[in-house]
């Protein structure tokens, strides 16, 4: 399935660890082209094995999964950041995996992210490295007000703490668990905005347009594509993007989060080594999604276009929105412009993200409307 030049054709047989929605999303993106997928991931009903041509149910270290998983497919990506780094190592020994674990690895500890943000020449938010009660005795006093995150496994706002000084920020260590941390100053958000880059194997990279993104409750809520800011800041980001995949030597789709502060400046907040929440815009508004860009790069295939052909708004469908029974998609789907996407989930839990719509328009003012006319007809909270 092979050729010369190491690209997988389709046919070939493309795996993935993990089964999330991330996983469902590239699963039939590459299933599409004619791939075929196998997912590993330990969960019975999951998003991506219910899709997958073939799910392994083993739990991500379980050897005989790993060696089944490898031995069958050609190439290996990922869904989620906290693989274990030796499955990925595992794996590597045996077939082509992309993103490679020490990739990774950095993006899994904010701590090394911003570390390796920063010698990039790309500016974060000022921050201490906290691994000690001690370092928090020894911080600057500019560093409060702040916010405590655990260096690891942070996700949806989980893992942090909001600290007005170096009392509650040592309450915070406690509370934490005295795990490694950083601390962060807090700063005035203008926005954040996001940008999914890709980079081959052969150092091509692309970057998608840059999406603004609200959060509630830390969990993303919209996606709003183009960004509302100055050509300035977009070309900026999608630069400090480039940047950072360029000098991790990375080889797959990464997000990148920032925070737009007034003034223009642009600060990174994190990366997430994979396709991202605030991407999906690109399956229905843009010429190559983000989970066909991960195909093509596993399979060494040429980066497609990321031109968006049209404004978009993406809506997060979270488990809340099940309280009183399934909602109504006939009158979702009643707004021409509302792409309709689901995972697949059995139980509907509070913060569990479901599904998400993509609102098209021939411009974002009428991508907007479409996107309030649906949350208040499915009941959203009003913000
Ligand atoms: P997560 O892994 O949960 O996404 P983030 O670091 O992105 O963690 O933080 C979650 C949210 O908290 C951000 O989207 C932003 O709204 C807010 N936030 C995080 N860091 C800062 C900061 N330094 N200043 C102001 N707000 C912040
Ligand atoms: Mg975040």
């Amino acid at each position: 399935m092979s050729d010369r030049a190491g690209v997988l054709l389709p046919g070939a047989w493309l795996g993935l660890l993990g089964g999330g929605q991330l996983g469902r999303m590239f699963a039939m993106a590459a299933q599409s082209m004619g791939y075929r997928v196998a997912v590993l991931d330990p969960g019975g009903d999951s998003p991506a094995g219910t899709v997958a041509d073939r799910h392994l149910r083993a739990d991500y270290l379980d050897p005989e999964g790993l060696r089944t998983l490898a031995d069958l497919c050609h190439g290996v990506t990922t869904e989620f950041e906290n693989v274990p780094a030796r499955a990925l190592e595992f794996l590597a020994a045996h077939c082509r995996v992309s993103p490679a674990a020490e990739a990774v690895a950095i993006a899994q500890d904010r701590a090394r992210e911003k570390a390796f943000v920063r010698s990039c020449g790309i500016a974060t938010a000022p921050y201490l490295e906290v691994n000690d009660a001690r370092d928090i005795d020894n911080a600057s006093a500019a560093l409060f007000p702040g916010i405590l995150k655990t260096s690891r496994l942070g996700y949806d706002g989980k893992g942090q703490v909001r600290v007005a000084d170096r009392a509650e920020a040592r309450a915070g260590f406690e509370k934490l668990g005295r795990v490694p941390c950083v601390l962060e100053k807090r700063l005035p958000l203008e926005r954040e905005v996001s940008v999914i880059v890709a980079r081959g194997a052969n150092g091509e990279a692309t970057t998608y347009p840059v999406a603004e993104n609200e959060h509630a409750h830390g969990i993303l809520d919209m996606s709003i594509v183009p960004a509302r800011v100055s050509p300035a800041v977009a070309g900026r980001a999608r630069e400090a993007a480039l940047a950072i995949v360029q000098g991790l030597r990375y080889v797959g789709v990464l997000c990148v989060e920032f925070f737009v502060l007034p003034g223009d400046e642009l600060v990174v907040n994190e990366m997430a080594p994979r396709p991202h929440n605030s991407g999906h815009y690109t399956i229905d508004a843009c010429v190559t999604s983000q989970f066909e860009q991960q195909a093509r790069v596993l399979a060494g295939l040429p980066l497609g276009s990321t031109e968006q052909l049209r404004p978009a708004v993406m809506v997060n469908l979270l488990g809340d929105l099940w309280k009183s029974g399934e909602p109504d998609w006939a009158r979702v789907l009643a707004h021409p412009g509302a792409k309709l996407h689901l995972y697949g989930k059995k139980e509907a839990r509070p913060g569990r993200k479901m599904g998400h719509v993509t609102c098209l328009g021939a411009t974002l003012d009428e991508a907007l409307a479409t996107a309030r006319a649906l949350r208040t007809e499915l009941g959203f909270e009003t913000r």
